[in-house]
């Protein structure tokens, strides 16, 4: 094989060539030893520490990458100058050529740059539009609930006092708000009792939103395996966007009028309806529903009915004590009317009803335990109780610490490095939707801001990073390519 070499030279040295006679500049150049051993030096040239100087077709600036040619353009200078080696006579033997002109190499290292900058941009675009839709659509849950055992108990007799000293006396520990896998709770019916019991309660009302359907199932559960022992009353969470209310001791879902945006007179006759079916109606985490959302300015819930409003519209008590939330003021109300406001639904009329929940939608520290004492552990004796509004609680906000750590989901490990790379796109982004409704939809208009000045630094930061790379990568080909050169030479000598 012969092969030629093609010196690049600046345009003083084209002028040059170009003087000389045509036999001489058709020669055939021959490598001398020096070149060949210069050549073979630079072959050893990793093609990806130049390639927007070298490859096959490329010679002398020339962007021909189609070319059928084998020819191989190294650098014999970092950005200054190219030669390209035939190994083939397709290419004018002995044809010199001239070099691109700097300006054209600088032209075409930008163009080259340019597109893999680019590349880069639509990679980071696809994965943006990949992983926003697993984080959004997929409902990835941190923790795997169903392992979880609950072989412990916690007792709070060992540190806590009833509010109310008459009520010293009691044998019922209750939980009068919780919730299941039925609903929106981490725990299915059956593993709801047993976390129950091992927080120290011996008696739950099951109120799942809007179905009775976890309660009905966890009566059953606790039925059979803990008879006599332990009891399910079951109930559901009216939940909408005016009001939660708990309708309690009912084995029947109830649904009246409006479900996202129920009126005056719905709530009334969802009351009204409770009542006909022998249960309890009582108003939840009063705090929780008008509570201040920061960005919307608003409560959670809109136009909730007021505590005077719903006492004259029938409900039998409400929840003092949500989780570690002590709702002083409706309790304060309660204590300041139990002399004076008397439900007439109850024979003889009983005051209003002061209940306590955990609302355990995933397993944590219990606070608050209603309390009460009955002759028989059944559900009719603790309902009997709570409707003539016999009942106190213990309360600690600190809460009683208890045990169980469930593992992390299979699931959420293997999407995470996903999910969790959504949340970054999806930071340049806020939309606020006000609190679920439970029917599927949300309570208030969306506010949506866009952060442009976070995208606009995402893209400086983009096209910085890029401009780095592009030193640090051009500053270690020519360090590696004169490292090569510099111990062939070495090399070449000790021979
Ligand atoms: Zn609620
Ligand atoms: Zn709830």
């Amino acid at each position: 094989m012969t092969a030629h070499i093609h010196q690049t030279n600046d345009k003083s040295d084209n002028a040059e060539v170009l003087a000389q006679p045509r036999q001489a500049q058709d020669r055939v150049v021959s490598p001398t030893v020096e070149e060949q051993h210069r050549a073979q030096e630079e072959a050893v040239i990793p093609y990806w520490s130049t390639p927007e100087i070298s490859g096959p077709g490329i010679h002398d600036g020339d962007t021909d990458r189609g070319s059928s040619s084998h020819a191989r353009c190294l650098p014999s200078r970092f950005l200054d100058n190219v030669k390209c080696w035939h190994s083939d006579e397709e290419h004018h033997p002995g044809e010199v050529k001239s070099t691109a002109s700097g300006r054209q190499r600088i032209g075409d290292y930008a163009l080259l740059v340019g597109k893999r900058v680019g590349a880069m941009a639509v990679f980071i675009a696809a994965l943006a539009v990949l992983v926003i839709p697993i984080h959004s659509l997929i409902e990835l849950r941190t923790f795997d609930f169903a392992a979880m055992k609950f072989d412990w108990k916690t007792d709070p007799r060992d540190h806590l006092v009833p509010v109310d000293p008459e009520y010293s006396d009691f044998n019922v520990l209750l939980d009068g708000h919780a919730h299941t896998t039925i609903s929106d709770g981490r725990l299915t019916p059956e593993q709801l009792v047993e976390y129950s019991i091992a927080q120290g309660f011996n008696a739950i009302i099951v109120t799942d939103h809007n179905t009775v359907a976890g309660g009905l199932r966890a009566e059953t559960y606790a039925k059979s395996k803990y008879p006599g022992r332990f009891i399910v009353v079951p109930g559901m969470e009216y939940s909408n966007c005016r009001i939660h209310m708990n309708f309690i001791n009912i084995n029947t879902t109830v649904t009246v009028g409006n479900k996202e945006f129920p009126s005056d007179d719905n709530i009334k006759q969802a009351i009204a309806k409770v009542h006909e079916l022998g249960g309890l109606v009582i108003v939840n985490h009063i705090p929780w529903s008008n509570h201040s959302l920061d960005r919307i300015q608003a409560p959670r819930l809109v136009n909730h009915p007021s505590v005077q409003s719903l006492v004259d519209w029938g409900v039998d008590g409400f929840e003092i004590a949500n989780q570690a939330t002590f709702d002083l003021p409706t309790y304060q109300y309660m204590v300041s009317q139990r002399t004076t406001t008397h439900r007439t639904t109850v024979d003889p009329p009983a005051p209003l009803i002061i209940m306590t929940g955990s609302d355990v939608h995933t397993p944590g520290s219990a606070y608050a335990w209603t309390i009460l004492k009955v002759q028989n552990l059944t559900r009719d004796s603790i309902v009997r109780e709570i409707r003539h509004a016999r009942t106190s609680f213990l309360f600690d906000p600190t809460g009683n610490h208890a045990n169980g750590r469930p593992n992390y989901s299979a699931r959420y490990l293997a999407l995470a490095p996903l999910s969790e790379l959504a949340q970054y796109f999806e930071s340049f982004v806020d939309r606020y939707q006000g609190q679920y409704s439970f029917h599927g939809t949300h309570c208030r208009r969306d506010i949506v801001d866009v952060h442009g000045k976070s995208i606009g630094c995402f893209v400086a930061y983009f096209i910085a990073a890029a401009i780095l790379f592009e030193l640090l990568y051009k500053m270690l080909s020519y360090m590696w390519l004169q490292a090569r050169r510099l111990c062939s030479r070495i090399i070449r000598r000790s021979e």
